[in-house]
C-alpha cells in the first residue's frame, strides 16, 4: 500500500468509458478526478449508513441483472421483496404498489438506475 498526504492509497482499475465520463462530470465541478471519485464513494458509504438507519429492517439481498432487486425484509413473512419496472417506475411485488418502503430502498441502489435504463432502452 502506498501513503500519499498522509493517508493510505488503494489504486483501482477503472473501465476508460466510466473514466472519461467521470472526468467531464469532475470537470464540470472543477473537481480533480480524484476529488471527485473519493467524494462519490464516500457520499455511497454515508448513504448506506442512512439507509441502514432509517429502514434497519431491510437490505440489499441481491440484483438479477435488467430484471428485478431482490430487498431483503426481516418482517415480511417471505423474507425478501422482488422490486421490477412496471410502466418505467419500479414496483414491489410483495405489496403491490410503486411508493413502499422497499421501492424506496431499491430506488436508492445503485442497480435501480441500471434496471430503469435498461427498461427504458427496451421498451
Ligand atoms: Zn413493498
Amino acid at each position: 500500500m502506498v501513503k500519499r498526504g498522509g493517508k493510505e492509497i488503494v489504486t483501482v482499475d477503472i473501465e476508460k468509458e466510466i473514466y472519461e465520463n467521470l472526468k467531464k462530470k469532475a470537470e464540470l465541478g472543477r473537481h480533480t478526478v480524484k476529488e471527485y471519485i473519493n467524494n462519490l464513494l464516500r457520499t455511497d458509504i454515508e448513504r448506506s449508513k442512512i439507509l441502514l438507519k432509517a429502514m434497519p429492517r431491510l437490505s440489499m439481498g441481491g440484483y438479477k441483472k435488467n430484471a428485478m432487486i431482490f430487498v431483503n425484509d426481516k418482517s415480511s413473512e417471505g423474507g425478501s421483496a422482488d422490486v421490477y419496472v412496471i410502466d418505467g417506475k419500479l414496483h414491489c411485488d410483495e405489496c403491490g404498489l410503486y411508493d413502499c418502503e422497499h421501492v424506496q430502498f431499491a430506488s436508492l441502489q445503485p442497480e435501480a438506475i441500471d434496471l430503469l435504463s435498461y427498461d427504458k432502452k427496451h421498451n
